[in-house]
């Protein structure tokens, strides 16, 4: 971006932008280099008009949820990363009593919360997923044989060149890890299907949820969850094992001893570490097992 595209940015996104903002302290992984711009987008209308501004000057841009499915690289990013909150951020409830509408931004954590004390039930196995709506939406994220799909009845979205689109469920095609839409769309609101419970169940059920992942997952370094999706009928973590990666490192990115498809930040990893290892990672499933494992972690920025 040159200089007057900043100020121009400046001038119409209003607060909330920084510039060069280091990536590593927006990514569960605690690696990344600089973003051009971050911005925190607090109201629809700005969204659009930013969205408009920068689809029409050709600037790359990302919405960013948690950025905790996310590998920036050590260079860092071209462009703007988008952050909803405010108003893109909100639970509201729906035309039905089971329908709610679970803003873009909302954290997967305060709807769970929300969940629990309002009795609403079916989104129990997403407790512990550290992201948002709108990130888990797009990843059609999902643990324990279920995902978050399955209970979205429609989406709206905002489109490159700003216009605001609502996505109804026959058009919406989800599957494993991947929303199908338009490149670039920021999903601003989910509209979720739930049932009615009590808050003690609901609460149970999450608290069981719970109990496993932390009993199978390393959750003690910082991680950005499973690195590979898992190949029909097969598991990553359990072909990794058997090519006897468990433990091996390359800097301080080390493939976890706990659930083999995690690789972890032991402390200063690079995204070089982390993707050097990914590519020992794949080269050593392939030659033992003949399968080329797909990342599921959305590797973002400049190479090196
Ligand atoms: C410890 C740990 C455990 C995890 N366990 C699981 C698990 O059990 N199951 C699972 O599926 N995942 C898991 N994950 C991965 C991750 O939490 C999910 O994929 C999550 O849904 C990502 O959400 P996010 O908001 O962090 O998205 P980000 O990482 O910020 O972004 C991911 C992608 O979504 C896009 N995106 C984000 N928000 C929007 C939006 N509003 N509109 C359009 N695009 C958007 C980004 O541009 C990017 O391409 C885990 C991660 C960690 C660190």
């Amino acid at each position: 971006m040159d200089r007057h595209q900043k100020a121009a940015l400046e001038k119409l996104a209003g607060k909330g932008i920084r510039f060069n903002y280091p990536m590593h302290q927006r990514t569960t992984y605690q690696v990344g280099g600089p973003v051009e711009v971050l911005w925190e987008a607090r109201d629809l209308l700005t969204l659009k008009e930013v969205i408009r501004y920068l689809s029409g000057e050709s600037i790359p841009y990302h919405v960013l949820g948690k950025g905790s499915n996310l590998l920036v690289t050590d260079d860092g990013i071209d462009g703007v990363m988008i952050l909803l909150k405010g108003s893109l951020a909100t639970i509201n409830k729906g035309p039905e009593d089971s329908l709610i509408w679970a803003g873009g931004g909302l954290h997967l954590t305060d709807l769970m919360k929300w969940c629990r004390q309002k009795g609403m039930s079916g989104l129990e196995f997403m407790a512990g997923i550290p992201g948002t709506v709108g990130g888990a939406v797009v990843m059609n994220a999902g643990a324990f044989g279920h995902a978050i799909g399955e209970k979205v009845r429609n989406i709206q979205c905002v489109v490159p060149g700003g216009k605001e689109v609502l996505v109804n469920r026959s058009d919406l095609k989800f599957s494993y890890r991947r929303l199908h839409v338009q490149k670039n769309s920021a999903i601003i609101n989910a509209c979720l299907e739930l049932s009615r419970s009590t808050p003690d169940k609901v609460s149970l059920k999450m608290g069981d949820f719970l109990k496993t992942r932390k009993e199978t997952q390393p959750l003690d370094a910082p991680s950005a969850g499973s690195v590979f999706k898992n190949p029909p009928g097969d598991h990553a973590g359990r072909l990794i094992e058997k090519a006897g990666l468990k433990g091996r490192k390359i800097g301080d990115a080390m493939v976890s001893e706990k659930h083999a498809n995690y690789i972890l930040n032991k402390g200063n990893a690079t995204a070089k570490d982390i993707l050097s290892l990914m590519e020992l990672v794949r080269f050593e499933v392939k030659r033992t097992s003949g399968i080329d494992l797909e990342p599921e972690i959305k590797i973002v920025g400049k190479k090196a």
